[in-house]
């Protein structure tokens, strides 16, 4: 048995499929034989366009036509004679092996396409860059699994999962997930909670105690992982997996219930999203709007930027399935461990302390921002669309964003084009210079929503996903405590909503905490929402003060956190 940190619960029972994102080394190899070496090329040639032709046919019927253009777009690469002629050239001319010469060509055409700048050239470079690399994983013969199509009963193991990776599962056919690295706040983690797959991270050493086809059996919300169970342990997982699934069937009873506590203090109990689809869940169990639509998902997985059409029809989805609540649309929040390959984003030394979100955006106006705002207000005319930037650090960030929306305002005006005048524009409090802030912040913004996720990275300086440091990122850590209880304050004093969309939201530690506070609203995986409801309908504010003032009293999260898990054990 092995322990690892709890990142989505359930039980997971199947077969482990160890997936690794391969690092390809290329070498400058010296060939004799030319003439080989090319009929060599060839060879990989001929399976790539092979591969290639098969990944469009799946990706055609399991996504959708639009989608596999991008393979048609590689074929025709991979078919131009241009380009494989001069690949021979350099084979011959260089006496280089194939790896390198494909590698020399291709960056060559794929930096002259992204020198031009505009979008589609922009896709031309990554298409390049990608039959480069398909091309060269077939000279190297390595071999990548495939994510989307592994087989049912499956266990995904990995060093890590990016978030993209993530975002390509098939729940239907993924039981678990178990990683080496990550924490409970990295983004594949959740993910793998909105995807309702089990997942236990942050397991050390566990891919040199695994191999392929290994039965394995996890406990997402304990955090545990057997590989080759016995028998017995077997059929106690099955057993522990049934009783998980009966609980969340009882949890049914709260659909429909408003969410309201004993002494009648009704809060806003909505879901975050990652993408379009996402809705169906939060409907299933009965969110009351959307607090967070991380719009950086449908940049994901793909390998050009979606155009402004594509986003408007996504906010459009979700505005209309929500049909007339809430729904809190994020701007952009890439960087940290969010990357996005096509985007031009140097590695940054520090990636949580960089060039991200907010900042990326307003940096890139014309590209990027400037089409998503567009989208995002066309798409206020369809349902209740407030937007929200991330990452704020000061008010004049929030200041220029504002400016640019209302100048795209006037733009929609003088084309006729509708949006909703009143569209509400609030932040995200996550940093600790946002948090210092917020009394400035209420009085300028039209609400807040606290992400803990990073607020307690940036109070505590600790990198979310790192193991080590772990032991040091909790949201009842007293810092984080009397920052979320300020930002709250602040919030209410001016009138404003005040939300949360971190995962602090769902603790059922926190919540009494929350309550006490005065928040608004909370937000969190679909999943999650009906205990919220039924920890929520259980409390009264008024008896939580005092629990809160005794929380605060500590100085320590070991004793905050002693003392609150005796209160809810009560
Ligand atoms: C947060 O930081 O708490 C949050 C909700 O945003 P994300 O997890 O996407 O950074
Ligand atoms: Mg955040």
């Amino acid at each position: 048995m092995m322990k690892g940190t709890s990142a989505s619960a359930g039980i997971g029972i199947g077969k482990a499929v160890i997936v690794e994102e391969a690092q390809l080394v290329i070498e400058h190899r010296a060939v004799a034989d030319a003439s080989a070496e090319k009929d060599r090329f060839q060879k990989a040639l001929e399976k790539a366009k092979e591969e290639t032709e098969a990944l469009a046919r799946d990706l055609a019927t399991r996504v959708g036509e639009k989608e596999a253009e991008i393979l048609n777009g590689h074929l025709m690469l991979l078919g131009d004679p241009m380009l494989t002629g001069e690949i021979e050239n350099v084979i011959a001319a260089e006496s280089v092996c194939s790896e390198m010469a494909i590698e020399n060509v291709c960056n060559m055409y794929a930096d002259m396409f992204a020198s031009m700048g505009d979008e589609l050239m922009q896709q031309r470079a990554t298409d390049m860059r990608d039959i480069k690399t398909r091309m060269q994983k077939i000279l190297l013969g390595v071999k990548s699994v495939d994510i989307a199509a592994l087989p049912a009963g499956t266990v995904i193991v990995a060093k890590d999962l990016t978030p993209s990776m993530t975002a390509g599962i098939n729940p239907k056919n993924v039981t678990g997930i178990v990683t080496e690295l990550g924490g409970k706040t990295s983004h594949s983690a959740i993910l793998a909670r909105a995807l309702e797959i089990p997942a236990v991270v942050a397991v050390e050493n566990f891919l040199s105690k695994v191999q392929d086809g290994d039965d394995i059996v996890l406990d997402g919300s304990e955090g545990i992982v057997i590989v080759n169970p016995s028998q017995e342990e077997k059929e106690e997982y099955q057993a522990k997996r049934e009783a998980y699934l009966k609980e969340k069937k009882e949890l049914e009873q709260y659909i429909g219930k408003p969410t309201i506590t004993k002494d009648g203090v009704q809060v806003e109990l909505v879901a975050n999203i990652g993408k379009p689809e996402d809705v169906d869940k939060v409907l299933q169990y009965d969110g009351e709007g959307v607090g967070l639509f991380r719009t950086e998902f449908l940049f994901m997985d793909r390998t050009a930027m979606p155009t402004e059409e594509e986003q408007f029809e996504a906010y459009q989805k979700v505005a209309i399935a929500m049909n007339g609540k809430p729904v809190i649309i994020r701007t952009l929040d890439i960087g940290g461990d969010k990357e996005i390959p096509y985007m031009g984003l140097e590695k940054d030394e520090n990636p949580f302390l960089g060039y991200r979100a907010v900042r990326f955006c307003l940096d890139r106006k014309d590209d990027v921002y400037k089409p998503q705002l567009r989208a995002l207000l066309r798409a206020s005319a369809f349902g209740n669309i407030k937007i929200m930037v991330p990452l704020v650090t000061c008010v004049e960030e929030y200041r220029q964003v504002k400016a640019l929306i209302e100048e795209i305002k006037e733009e929609l005006d003088s084309k006729k084009i509708a949006y909703n005048k009143d569209i509400q524009v609030g932040i995200m409090v996550e940093t600790a210079a946002a948090s210092l802030m917020a009394d400035a912040f209420a009085k300028e913004v039209d609400f807040f929503s606290i992400g803990t996720n990073d607020l307690t990275q940036y109070t505590m300086s600790v990198d979310r996903g790192n193991d080590k440091v772990s032991y040091l990122y909790s949201p009842l850590n007293p810092a984080v405590l009397r920052s979320i209880r300020n930002i709250i304050q602040c919030g209410r004093k001016e009138n404003i909503m005040v939300g949360m969309c971190g995962e602090a939201a769902s603790d059922p530690m926190m919540i009494p905490l929350l309550l006490a506070f005065g928040l608004n609203e909370f937000s969190m995986s679909a999943s999650a929402i009906l205990n919220a409801r039924k920890l929520i309908t259980g409390y009264s504010v008024a008896e939580l003060q005092e629990v809160a003032d005794k929380a605060m009293s500590f100085v320590t999260t070991e004793e905050v956190e002693n003392y609150m898990k005796e209160f809810i054990s009560k």
